[in-house]
């Protein structure tokens, strides 16, 4: 029975490395007919963010990759934020200290400081561990009356961990074996004076009560899979599987990819614009016209691989095709350029119909007048191949909603002529009296007067182009005048011979 966790802290936007670990997790409960559930793991109240919970629940949504169970979805195993689960975990601090794995520890954050100050000095860093553990006032040092009467008079306490000391086999799904000496561990604090439980007995008092099968997380959480494995043990239970994922690299390769490359390097690191009332605002793929399904590909291939050829995966084949076997482990290389590949690739794949919806939104947002949606669905048809964006469809067949207002000046010089003007009346004429204002039709009756004339076709066909479209480009001209209407088109070159 397979069930996964995504498990964010909210202490701001979902960075795409976040993402990233949620759609591994998606996948590979999809694939194994599991649950995939969302935890908030809100313990530190101090770092926590007002809105990013929100912002989480909005990013997998857009992606397409909702959770099972989570805040708002009771799966019988909530509540799915920590802060709601407060009460829950002393107990299981005071079993860990029953079993001789944990101790109260007193010291106060001077003394700590203090510890710190002195190994420096010496130019070593400190550790609170088995070295060094008996020189503290703690329950292993101190009379356990002392120690009850500490706790009765309400002296500050915290919780340590207390890590038996031996060579450590542990199994990651994706780096298979690891061997850890856990004398090297420190005496992690396990509870808090606050009444609040650290990170490391929340998670994994939760991922035993939500009776987790696999823990799938970043890179940056593998160097406390041995505390937690050691907690699991010291519980006495079953611990679940780990798969630590490749951390996701700079553009350039050198060091990890951080919620502050983005803006700077020109590419968002956040799937939805983040925009908080007294910060900074950061860009987002969705607002930057990223289509869900190209992100969601792109996302897939850091760190992940099919093993084939194939790079375009819609949700359904990457579940399909996802295993933890094909996780890399070496780090992935954030690439904006192959982000805009995959956003071309689904682009163009999208119905004209869908992309004329959208077109239409944006042109109307610009009070541009469309006439129908099915004009606007035809012209997306013509040009929709060489856009990669919505945005982009602006400039591709923005003429097809407004005349010109000016022409290309090199387009115009390289086209126009000085027997142009001349030309252009007759071919206005020739229009005219056309009565198929069909594209073929409008065809047949320009090209055979051009033909009539023994003229080059570059001398009619560049200037007419030019008049309708503003430059060269765009795409078959008797297809935009057909589409624009006659009535259009002889008023689009009349302007042009002015
Ligand atoms: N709250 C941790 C984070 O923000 C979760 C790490 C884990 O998945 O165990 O990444």
């Amino acid at each position: 029975n397979v069930r996964v966790r995504f498990a964010p802290s909210p202490t701001g936007p979902l960075h795409i490395g976040g993402v990233r670990t949620a759609l591994f997790n998606y996948l590979f409960a999809k694939k194994h007919n599991g649950t995939f559930i969302l935890r908030i793991e809100d313990t530190d109240q101090n770092r926590y963010v007002e809105g990013a919970e929100d912002y989480i629940v909005e990013s997998l949504n857009w992606c397409n990759i909702p959770y099972d169970e989570g805040p708002g979805k009771d799966g019988g195993h909530g509540p799915y934020r920590q802060s709601e689960r407060k009460d829950r975990y002393k107990k299981y601090a005071l079993q860990l200290i029953e079993n001789g794995a944990a101790y109260y520890a007193f010291d106060t954050a001077e003394e700590l400081a203090d510890a710190r100050t002195t190994a420096e000095a010496n130019k070593e860093t400190f550790i609170y561990n088995h070295h060094n553990r008996l020189q503290f006032k703690n329950s292993l040092t101190l009379a356990e009356s002392e120690v009850q009467e500490r706790i009765d008079r309400g002296d500050d306490y915290v919780i340590r961990f207390k890590p038996e000391i031996k060579t450590l086999f542990m199994f990651d799904e994706i780096r298979k074996g690891i061997e850890i000496d856990t004398s090297l561990l420190d005496d992690k604090v396990l509870f808090k004076s606050d009444g609040m439980p650290t990170y490391h007995l929340a998670n994994i008092v939760d991922d035993h009560e939500m009776e987790i099968s696999h823990v799938i997380r970043g890179e940056e959480w593998l160097p406390s899979m041995a505390l937690h494995v050691l907690l699991y043990e010291s519980l006495k239970w079953e611990a679940p599987k780990f798969a630590h994922l490749p951390l996701i690299l700079k553009p350039t390769g050198k060091g990890k990819l951080s919620k502050r490359d983005g803006d700077k390097m020109g590419f968002p690191v956040f799937p939805l614009e983040w925009n908080p009332e007294n910060g900074e605002k950061s860009s987002g793929y969705r607002e930057d016209g990223y289509l869900p399904e190209a992100v969601v590909n792109m996302l897939a291939f850091l760190g992940w691989n099919p093993g084939t050829e194939q790079e375009i995966f819609s949700l359904e084949e990457l579940v399909q095709a996802f295993s933890l076997e094909h996780v890399n482990n070496s780090g992935a290389k954030f690439d904006p350029e192959k982000t805009k590949w995959f956003q071309q690739q689904w682009f163009v794949q999208q119905d004209d119909a869908v992309v004329g919806d959208a077109f239409a939104k944006a042109l109307q947002s610009k009070n541009i007048e469309y006439g129908s949606q099915d004009y606007v669905n035809i012209v997306v048809g013509l040009v929709k191949e060489r856009a990669v964006f919505v945005e982009d469809l602006f400039e591709l067949a923005g003429f097809f909603f407004v005349a010109p207002k000016e022409f290309d000046e090199k387009a115009a010089s390289k086209s126009w002529k000085d027997d142009t003007s001349a030309i252009m009346k007759n071919v206005i004429e020739v229009i005219n009296n056309t009565d198929d204002d069909s594209a073929v039709g409008l065809s047949d009756a320009v090209k055979g007067w051009i033909k009539e004339q023994e003229m080059g076709f570059g001398k009619v066909m560049m200037p007419l182009r030019l008049s309708l479209v503003g430059s060269l480009m765009g795409p078959d001209v008797f297809e935009i005048a057909s589409l624009i209407g006659k009535q259009e088109t002889v008023s689009r070159i009349s302007n042009a011979i002015e």
